[in-house]
């Protein structure tokens, strides 16, 4: 086997793949160089500095995996690769001590005033009265997020005999358990108990401007708040009123709305502490990346199966036509799940019908039901190769089931999620396109794209006006409504297709509704 070295990555990495393959260092190799040799390599590991893009891909003849000695792989074609069969590997879990540990650092730094008493001390003020500060030790940590980076905190803020308290939907109260944290139902209880508050989620439409004027509204005026995941997770404007007004404590960031922040009205303050989107910058960090991809690929030489594969190479399902078709139908039925279920889901039962539950195994369907159910509540790249693994360790139980009972569709595929507030379930098939025939028992005919919109209520007159109405006044224009009921007068189920987002407050105007049981917006 011969691999490429294309930026440069820490020495170890390159020892140890020494051992099991030819290694070409090239750290400056050149676009059109690429080109020219990249049909020579089995392996290639970049850093950011080089691009894989479709053409370069095109020419990879021999090339087996991809290697990104980091977490982002944004200079890579990732569709060509899978498209050619390439896997595409990274290193997610190399920045997370790193992260966690600048996150402790923008603590320490915001509670006990050290850049801005840097600062003073230097210009010779010695102002040893303006600087008091706040122990950690008793107080209550409180982390939005309790995946990699999140638990690492935990474990940090345990040393400084800090209490631990968890807002993450997503994750199971056993696991939780372990982690040692008190899992809460409500963001908003969190904002309310903790003195220090940390975010570790992904920015998705769900997580963007979470923390806005209202969150400030309830949290203690002496809080501090960190952000170290993404710009955008916090909205920057209610920030800053925040801290100007004295409504909490303090802040740090590392990641900021619009980056590179070289201006930001929040810098005038001095009650906020930032560094430039750093906190995964460390030697170790770069060594760690570099070590894992390089074992990712002794294993792959090796004929073993590497862990942080972020796509698939494609599968032949021969015998079956609508293969493709019914990838469709579970990617979109597992995210319509992922987002229409409340609570975090502990089981996942999927039943195959018909034609695709006569195919010797629906591995690679169970996969991408997954893929779609991890995705709305992840960005670190799950797919159909990672997808058992990621659900695994969020504790999630996944039952298979085939039967031959297709009710005249030729194929269907059921997942039924348990969680600790009750069952859901959807039954989807392609007609067409990937189509929804059932919800939680209630025959539907819904084509899960783009935004949708799902309400409970009771069949009583007004009831669908009145949630029609209400999007109407935040003029969000509904294209495809559909309605199902168990029995006239009973309960019933809506949902829509709307042409554009129905905003946070046109949803909790609509829960509010008298008729009104609940209400979702999801984006499929
Ligand atoms: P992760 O996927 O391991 O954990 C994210 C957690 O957030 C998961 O447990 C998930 O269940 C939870 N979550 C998702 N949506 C949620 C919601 N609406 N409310 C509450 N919890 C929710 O990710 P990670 O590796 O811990 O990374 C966390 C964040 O840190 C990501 O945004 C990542 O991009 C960012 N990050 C920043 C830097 C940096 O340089 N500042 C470096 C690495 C990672």
């Amino acid at each position: 086997m011969k691999a490429l070295i294309a930026d440069a990555i820490n020495e170890k990495g390159i020892e140890n793949l020494k051992e099991v393959a030819d290694v070409v260092v090239d750290t400056s190799i050149t676009p059109e160089e690429l080109l020219e040799t990249i049909g020579e390599y089995d392996g290639i590991i970049v850093r950011s500095r080089t691009k894989l893009p479709a053409e370069t891909i095109a020419k990879a003849d021999n090339l087996k995996i991809i290697a990104r000695a980091g977490v982002g792989v944004d200079n890579i074609d990732v569709n060509a690769a899978t498209e050619k069969g390439i896997m595409v590997v990274n290193a997610p879990e190399s920045t997370s001590i790193t992260v966690a540990e600048h996150t402790m650092g923008l603590i320490l730094s915001a509670v006990r005033k050290i850049a801005i008493a840097d600062e003073s001390t230097k210009a010779g003020k010695w102002e040893k009265k303006r600087f008091m500060g706040m122990e950690l030790k008793d107080k209550t940590l409180g982390v939005i997020g309790m995946g990699r980076i999140g638990s690492q905190v935990v474990n940090r803020c345990k040393a400084f005999q800090m209490d631990a308290i968890a807002y993450d939907p997503y994750l199971p109260a056993d696991v939780a358990k372990q982690m040692g944290v008190e899992l809460l139902d409500s963001k908003e209880e969190l904002l309310k108990r903790a003195d220090i508050i940390t975010i570790h989620v992904p920015l998705t439409p769900e997580t963007k401007h979470s923390i806005s004027t209202a969150e400030f509204e309830i949290m203690k005026d002496t809080a501090f708040i960190f952000n170290c995941a993404r710009g955008g997770i916090i909205d920057e404007d209610a920030l800053y009123d925040a801290l100007k007004e004295g409504k909490i404590g303090g802040a740090g960031l590392d990641v900021y709305e619009e980056e590179p922040a070289k201006e930001n009205k929040l810098f005038e303050l001095d009650n906020i502490v930032c560094t430039p989107h750093i906190a995964a910058s460390t030697k170790e960090a770069q060594r760690d990346a570099a070590i894992i991809v390089a074992d990712e690929m002794i294993d792959l030489f090796q004929g073993k199966m590497p862990k942080n594969i972020i796509n698939m190479p494609r599968m032949d399902n021969s015998g079956f036509e609508d293969a493709n078709d019914y990838l469709k139908v579970c990617d979109k039925l597992g995210s319509f799940l992922s987002q229409s279920t409340k609570g975090a889901i502990k089981e996942l039962e999927i039943v195959y019908s018909g034609e695709i539950a006569e195919l010797p195994n629906q591995e690679l369907f169970t996969r991408t039901v997954l893929q779609g159910l991890l995705n709305p509540i992840s960005d670190s790249g799950v797919n159909a190769v990672n997808a058992r693994n990621i659900a695994k360790g969020r504790g999630i139980d996944i039952t298979e089931a085939k039967n031959d009972n297709d009710k005249g569709y030729g194929s269907l595929v059921k997942l039924t999620a348990k969680t600790d507030e009750g069952e859901f379930s959807v039954i989807g098939t392609y007609l067409h396109e990937p189509t929804i025939i059932n919800i939680n028992g209630y025959r539907v005919d819904v084509k899960p794209e783009g935004d949708m919109f799902i309400a409970k209520y009771k069949d009583v007159p007004g009831s669908i006006g009145a949630i029609g109405t209400k999007l109407g006044e935040y003029n969000v224009n509904v294209g495809i409504m559909q309605v199902g009921r168990d029995i006239q007068g009973g309960n019933a189920i809506m949902v829509l297709t709307l042409d554009n987002e129905a905003p946070k407050e046109a949803l909790e105007e609509i829960k509010a509704l008298s008729n009104v049981e609940d209400a979702t917006s999801l984006k499929l």
